[in-house]
């Protein structure tokens, strides 16, 4: 090979990385997306059609005729009041997760803050509306509720301490040192 063929070849090498490496990650996105399609079909039907049907049934049982229905795109709130635009929204990540039962909680929970009014929050005045129109009348969450995975996990390759987070950092362990140190940088490896 002369130095002309021999450069040729590492731009063709480079070139089939970089298709592996994009394929692989198309590869990725296709899974992630087929398993949140399976975890939100429940009966044929995906929760997140029944979730709407249901808000805007509730909705419209509760008196709140001029009020509007939409999904946000929050992760960690599952649902939200917004008294101006008289609209009630909820996590789409959140609804696709769990179960029918924790959503139809939220959606009058949500309600309540509806009809209590705005300056109520989350006072005895709410609570009790939240209990008379069949909510459980907890603060928007407990533990029973599922958070969606972190895209990534990140471990202390000294003590083995592992969390889930949403986005990548060049980090170290906090258990292991308060300060950054890079004998106890955390090694990332993305979820499926
Ligand atoms: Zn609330
Ligand atoms: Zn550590």
């Amino acid at each position: 090979m002369n130095r002309l063929e021999r450069m040729m070849q590492r731009c063709a090498n480079r070139e089939a990385e970089r298709e592996r490496a994009f394929n692989e990650k198309v590869a990725r996105e296709r899974a992630r997306r087929e398993k949140r399609h399976a975890e939100n079909v429940i009966g044929g039907t995906p929760k997140t059609d029944q979730a709407k049907e249901l808000a805007l049934t509730l909705m419209k049982v509760h008196g709140l005729h001029d009020w509007l229905f939409e999904f946000d795109r929050a992760v960690f709130r599952y649902g939200c009041c917004h008294w101006v635009r008289k609209t009630i929204t909820l996590s789409r990540a959140l609804v696709e997760l769990n179960l029918m039962q924790e959503t139809g909680d939220c959606i009058l929970h949500e309600i309540a803050h509806a009809l209590a009014g705005v300056t109520h929050w989350h006072d005895k005045h709410w609570k009790k509306t939240a209990k008379s129109i069949g909510c459980t009348g907890t603060r928007c969450y407990g533990d029973h509720v599922k958070q969606p995975r972190g895209k990534w996990t990140c471990s202390c390759p000294v003590c083995g301490y592992t969390a889930e987070r949403r986005k990548r950092t060049k980090s170290s362990c906090g258990k292991c040192s308060p300060t950054f140190d890079p004998r106890f940088l955390l090694i990332w490896t993305e979820n499926l």
